[in-house]
C-alpha cells in the first residue's frame, strides 16, 4: 500500500487517495467522498425524493467505508449508504431501490428506540436497517454546525431498529416512490433475494429480537413483488445513462477498496469504461503508477471532456509525485465541472504540492471556493492552513485548523486553534467566525462532561 496520508492530528488521520477523500473521525464510521459518486447518488434519487415530496437539495447522501450490505437513516434527511452495498448492487435500479426504501424512514419521520440488552429504553434519533444483525446509533445531538458528524456519536448496538409497522410503511412508501418515478421494482425483489442469500450464506443469527423488530425477509419479498408487478414501470429498463455511471461508480469503489478484486472482476480482456476505471485505481493503490496511467490515458482519450476522469488522471499525477503535471488535467476538470467542490479541492492540493509560492493566490481562490459550496471538507481547510502558514499569517491558519477540528468533531483542539486565531486575527468576519467556532466547542465539551480551561 502507498498510501499518501495527511496526518491531520494525532489522532485523526484523513486520507486522500484519488479522487476519493476518506475521513475517518476517531474510533468511528469512516466518510468516503468522492464528486461523481456524490453526484450520481442525488441523480439516481431526485425523482424519488420528489416523490417523497421533499426538496432534492435538502436531503444528503452519505458513503460509508464499510463492506457490509447495509444503508440506513439516523434522523434528519440524511441517507448513509455503506460502500459494501453499491460493491454488491448489480445494477442501479438495485440501488434505488435501496434508496427508496430509506426514504421511506425519512419522509415517515421514523424514530426508533434503542433495544441495547442495558437498560437503556430511552428513544433516541436513529437508524433504519435493511438488514438485521448490526446497528448503528446515534445520539440525537447535532449540534449546530457539526453537521457530519455521525461517526463520533455512533455506537454499534447488538440490534435494532424499526419496528415491523414502521419497516412495513417504509417498504409501502418506497414502492409508491419507485412508481411514481417509473423505476421498475425488479431492483427491490433481486434485492432482497440477495440478502436472504447472504443470510444463508454467512448463517446470520436470526435472534428472537430480530424477528421480533423486522418482518422477515420472506415476507417482505412476496408482499412487494405483488405491488410492483402490478405497476406499469416493471418491466421498464434502468436508464442506460445512469446504468453506466452506475457501473463505473462501482468499479472506481471496488479497485479503490478491494484492488484484488478489482483486478478478478475487470480482466485485462475488458476495456470499457467500467473494467479501465476499476483497474487504474487497483493498479494506482497497488503502487504501480504506469498502468494506473495507461488505463486513465485511455479512459481520457475515449472521454475527452469527462471531468471525473480527468481528475483521476489529476489525482493519480499528484499522488505518484508529479503535481505540476496533474496542474493541466485538474484545470480542465474544474472548467467543465465548476461546482465540484472535491474537484477545486484535488486542484488545490496539486498547486500547494508543486511547492512554487506563484500558485498560493491561484490555490487560495479554488480551495475557498471549495469550503464555501462543501458542506463537509476538512481536507480542503487543511490545504488553506498550509498556504496561510507559509504566508506567515498565523491567525488564518488558526482559523482555517478550527474550521477543520471542528468538522472532524476534535472540539478540544477546535476551540485551542480558534482561541488562538481569535488573538491575533483582528475585528472582522473571519474573528466572528473563530468566536462561533470556540463556543460551539465549548457547548460541546461542557455537554460531554470536560472540563474547559
Ligand atoms: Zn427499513
Amino acid at each position: 500500500m502507498t498510501r499518501i496520508a495527511h496526518r491531520l492530528a494525532t489522532v485523526t488521520a484523513l486520507v486522500a487517495l484519488l479522487a476519493l477523500f476518506s475521513i475517518r473521525p476517531a474510533a468511528a464510521q469512516q466518510f468516503l467522498r468522492d464528486a461523481e459518486t456524490e453526484a450520481l447518488f442525488a441523480d439516481i434519487s431526485a425523482p424519488l425524493v420528489e416523490a417523497a415530496g421533499m426538496r432534492p437539495d435538502n436531503v444528503e447522501f452519505v458513503l460509508i467505508n464499510d463492506d457490509s450490505i447495509n444503508a440506513f437513516v439516523a434522523g434528519g434527511q440524511r441517507v448513509y449508504i455503506h460502500s459494501g452495498l453499491i460493491a454488491s448492487s448489480d445494477h442501479v435500479g438495485q440501488l434505488q431501490a435501496v434508496i427508496a426504501h430509506e426514504l421511506g424512514h425519512v419522509a415517515g419521520g421514523h424514530i426508533i428506540r434503542l433495544q441495547s440488552g442495558v437498560n437503556d429504553a430511552s428513544t433516541i434519533s436513529i437508524a433504519s436497517l435493511l438488514l438485521g444483525g448490526l446497528a448503528m446509533a446515534a445520539g440525537g445531538g447535532e449540534a449546530g454546525m457539526g453537521a457530519m458528524l455521525l461517526g463520533q456519536q455512533v455506537a454499534r448496538t447488538r440490534f435494532l431498529a424499526f419496528s415491523r409497522t414502521q419497516e412495513t410503511s417504509a417498504d409501502i412508501a418506497g414502492a409508491s416512490y419507485l412508481s411514481a418515478a417509473g423505476i421498475s421494482g425488479r431492483g427491490s425483489i433481486e434485492f432482497f433475494k440477495k440478502l436472504q442469500n447472504q443470510e444463508f450464506r454467512y448463517a446470520i443469527p436470526q435472534d428472537n429480537s430480530y424477528q421480533r423488530t423486522h418482518p422477515l425477509s420472506g415476507e417482505r419479498v412476496s408482499y412487494l413483488q405483488n405491488i410492483y408487478e402490478n405497476d406499469p414501470a416493471w418491466r421498464r429498463a434502468n436508464d442506460p445513462a445512469l446504468e453506466a455511471r452506475f457501473q463505473r461508480v462501482k468499479a472506481k469503489l471496488i479497485g479503490y477498496l478491494d484492488p484484488a478484486r478489482a483486478l478478478r472482476d475487470y480482466p485485462h480482456a475488458r476495456d470499457d469504461a467500467a473494467a479501465r476505471t476499476a483497474r487504474a485505481y487497483a493498479y494506482h493503490q497497488g503502487a504501480y503508477p504506469e498502468q494506473a496511467l495507461a488505463e486513465v490515458e485511455a479512459l481520457v482519450a475515449a472521454h475527452p471532456d469527462d471531468p471525473y476522469l480527468l481528475e483521476l488522471k489529476g489525482q493519480i499525477l499528484l499522488e505518484s509525485g508529479h503535481p505540476a503535471a496533474a496542474l493541466a488535467p485538474l484545470r480542465r476538470a474544474l472548467e467543465l465541472a465548476p461546482d465540484e467542490p472535491l474537484i477545486a479541492t484535488a486542484l488545490g492540493h496539486a498547486l500547494v504540492a508543486t511547492e512554487d509560492e506563484s500558485r498560493f493566490d491561484e490555490a487560495k481562490t479554488v480551495l475557498r471556493r471549495a469550503v464555501l459550496q462543501d458542506r463537509y471538507n476538512p481536507f480542503a481547510w487543511y490545504q488553506l492552513g498550509v498556504i496561510y502558514e507559509r504566508e506567515g499569517d498565523t491567525p488564518r491558519a488558526a482559523l482555517a485548523s478550527a474550521e477543520r477540528f471542528h468538522m472532524l468533531g476534535q472540539h478540544k483542539l477546535a476551540l485551542a486553534s480558534a482561541r488562538m486565531a481569535m488573538n491575533g486575527i483582528g475585528q472582522g468576519p473571519d474573528f466572528i467566525r473563530a468566536q462561533d467556532i470556540a463556543m460551539v466547542s465549548e457547548h460541546e465539551l461542557r455537554k460531554a462532561g470536560e472540563e474547559i480551561r
